[in-house]
């Protein structure tokens, strides 16, 4: 009974935190329609604003501004065949919205009227913008990046602060012509948290995941010899009732339990998951049911050659998933935001969502992942959340990456909370080692 009533007490300290979205992508000149929007450069000039430094109001006083810069255009540059040329520059206003900007593409913190309009509405929620200018063929002429000056950023893991070489390496990512995809498992997610959530510094943003570089590579093609690239899983979902608006695929490495990629379903079925290298995938369906709740349905495992385009029929099992996973979180805290894991450690999990049949098992597709599942403990949090606490054992020797959580039901319908899970590596030293040989 003791225990119990401290497990109580503890709950009671459960916070959701709603993490911030993250820079969304304002396209100026025509729609994007459907054509491609890309570089067609060997060399992209990025000018950085003076206002972009320890000086400024929204940047922590002793940030290291400009390696910040420099590693999270590194972070991309090296998987992308292109080069970043840095200069500095003394304009300070994005570029306005028009046919065509200035010819610079601009990084700027500055706090002008200008620079906040591009939040339009959103000046309360997002810590940054970019705006891209293409011409008619998709070719990105100018990408202006803007650091919201009413938020807070700094480079060494401040509590409440956005750590700024995430926010940066998101951001470039959009400058690139990338966007959000579908299931967050990368820096292209379209969510970031601040410093501090689950007492951790947040900058596992700093390094491009499996799905962020099928993302690039479907775009830009591969430049890594060792990889075997690039593969495609495309196909039709049919069944009327489960085209509905907003399903995906989304892919798992069959072998590690790591997402690949996902993609959405169109309006006719249609789904393309791009940029994948050879190798075994997972392919999952995800469909919404009613008030939220989410199914998450197992669909084939395929074994891509390089260079194939797998093409697939999906017809789904009518099975909605009784109980839903929302949120995940550690130290009291849950939230959208991924919970980082380290190599051979522990950790309490929280899980949150509708749990309405209470016979359910927790488990993760990962081999590298134990879930423990004889100590679970499930409370309501409110009349349509339930909370799950788990004991969660990361192996010794998981490979870096983004890994997924499920509850199954008893009748076998799943939810998954994909990517939800992160590895990061030894950042560190391999991005300075970069940095001493440019
Ligand atoms: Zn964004």
């Amino acid at each position: 009974m003791v225990r119990l009533y401290q497990i109580s007490t503890a709950l009671m300290f459960c916070v959701l935190f709603a993490t911030q979205a993250l820079g969304s992508f304002v396209f100026s000149s025509s729609e994007r329609g459907n054509i491609e929007i890309k570089w067609n450069r060997r060399v992209i000039r990025v000018a950085v604003s003076s206002s972009v430094s320890d000086t400024a109001p929204n940047i922590k006083k002793g940030s290291n501004v400009s390696e910040a810069i420099k590693r999270s255009l590194i972070t991309w540059e090296r998987e992308l065949g292109v080069r970043f040329q840095i200069v500095s520059s003394d304009t300070a206003n994005v570029s306005p919205q028009g046919n065509s900007g200035d010819g610079i593409s601009l990084i700027t913190a500055a706090p002008t009227a200008e620079n906040l309009q591009i939040f339009g509405e959103n000046a309360q929620n997002l810590p940054a913008m970019t705006r891209i200018f293409f011409d008619r063929r998709g070719r990105i002429t100018e990408a202006d990046i803007v650091l919201n000056p009413i938020f807070q950023f700094s480079t060494d893991g401040s509590f409440g602060t956005f750590d700024l070489e995430s926010v940066l390496v998101h951001e470039i990512g959009h400058l690139l012509g990338l966007d959000h995809p579908p299931i967050s498992a990368g820096v292209m997610s379209s969510q970031v948290a601040r410093n501090g959530l689950y007492g951790m510094e947040q900058t596992s943003g700093r390094q491009l995941s499996f799905a962020d570089l099928a993302q690039l590579r479907s775009v830009y093609g591969n430049t890594d010899r060792s990889v075997e690239c690039c593969a495609e899983i495309k196909g039709t979902v049919t069944g009327n009732e489960r085209i509905a608006k907003g399903n995906v695929i989304w892919l798992e490495d069959a072998e590690t339990g790591r997402i690949a990629g996902s993609a959405s379903v169109g309006a006719r079925g249609e789904f393309s998951v791009k940029g994948l290298s050879s190798g075994l995938y997972s392919i999952y369906l995800r469909t919404n049911g009613e008030e939220g709740s989410v199914t998450d349905e197992f669909v084939d495992t395929i074994d891509l050659t390089p260079g194939e385009s797998f093409s697939m029929e999906i017809v789904p099992q009518n099975v909605f998933a009784v109980n839903t996973l929302e949120f995940i979180g550690a130290m009291g805290q849950m939230s959208n935001a991924p919970v980082q894991a380290d190599p051979g450690g522990e950790l309490m999990l929280l899980l949150a969502g509708r749990v309405e049949k209470r016979s359910f098992t927790i488990g993760s597709s990962s081999p590298y992942l134990t879930i423990q599942n004889d100590t679970a403990i499930d409370q309501n949090l409110s009349e349509r959340l339930g909370m799950i606490t788990v004991g969660l054992r990361i192996a010794d020797d998981i490979p870096v990456g983004h890994y997924s959580i499920f509850i199954r039901s008893s009748d076998g319908s799943r939810s998954y909370l994909p990517g939800s899970i992160v590895v990061t590596g030894s950042r560190e030293t391999p991005l300075l080692q970069t940095l001493l040989k440019n």
